[in-house]
């Protein structure tokens, strides 16, 4: 993959997207939902994404997890072009480089929390998968509950499985769709903790929130409106 490589100047550079654009067609018309955003992300970064309902986050999200492609525009994610990738190699992707946090936490409800985070371990066919699954859960205070299915669980834990699933395999970066969105405010700040740890662990953070205390947490928010990126600005203590 060698010519696929862009000869960026900084080495920390974990995402950098240009232009990029993704239209929906619904019957005849054509709905815009992200409109040439460009920007860049260092490895490291815990960056919030806000803006009204419909302003394009989530497309966003899908399209920097690699869960769908853009219409236009470019997305070079650790210095490889998204593009150029085969479905295998961006199924290699997603299962490794990225973890993926939603707001309805997404566990398989008959399988226990260990086996929650297991799941992606075995596709990969990793030796040890179980003692590397505890680790995980051991990292979002979960260890005690690894035996306890979804529904033996309340929604702050179910979100720390969902967690603990989603770093298994060390991702580069961790994105995560209004991962407080079903929550209360104690629970949220709780999980919101677990982001901030892992992102003092080095973990590049880029979570979507509709509330500004949640985003008060990130130290650059990225602001969407009508699928435009409106503003990207740095947070010290600006929304105190
Ligand atoms: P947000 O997450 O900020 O609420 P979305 O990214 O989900 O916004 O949606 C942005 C726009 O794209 C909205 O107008 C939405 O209706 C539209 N949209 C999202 N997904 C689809 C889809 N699969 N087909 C057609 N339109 C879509
Ligand atoms: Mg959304």
């Amino acid at each position: 993959m060698g010519q696929l490589y862009l000869n960026l100047s900084s080495e920390s550079v974990m995402i950098e997207v240009k232009e990029l654009s993704k239209t929906y067609q619904l019957g005849k018309v054509d709905v815009h939902a992200m409109v040439d955003v460009t920007f860049r992300i260092d490895a490291g970064e815990f960056v919030a994404v806000m803006g009204p309902s419909g302003s394009g986050k989530s497309t966003l999200m899908n399209l920097l997890g690699c869960l769908d492609l853009p219409s236009s525009g470019s997305y070079f994610l650790e210095k490889f072009d998204i593009r150029s990738l085969s479905p295998n190699q961006l199924a290699e992707v997603r299962n490794k480089r990225i973890g993926f946090v939603f707001q309805n936490f997404n566990l398989l409800p008959r399988a226990s929390a260990l086996e929650n985070v297991e799941l992606p371990l075995l596709y990969g066919r990793i030796q040890n998968s179980h003692q590397i699954a505890r680790d995980s859960l051991e990292r979002v205070g979960l260890a005690d509950r690894a035996m306890h299915r979804p529904n033996e669980l309340s929604g702050g834990e179910r979100q720390r499985v969902a967690i603990a699933r989603a770093i298994v395999n060390n991702p580069a970066i961790v994105l995560a769709d209004e991962p407080t969105g079903n929550l209360d405010t104690r629970t949220g700040d709780e999980i919101m903790n677990v982001f901030s740890s892992l992102n003092d662990e080095g973990a590049t953070i880029i979570l979507v929130t509709h509330e500004r205390d949640v985003a008060s947490r990130a130290r650059r928010i990225i602001q969407m409106k009508d699928g435009r990126m409106h503003q990207d600005i740095l947070n010290e203590g600006l929304i105190a």
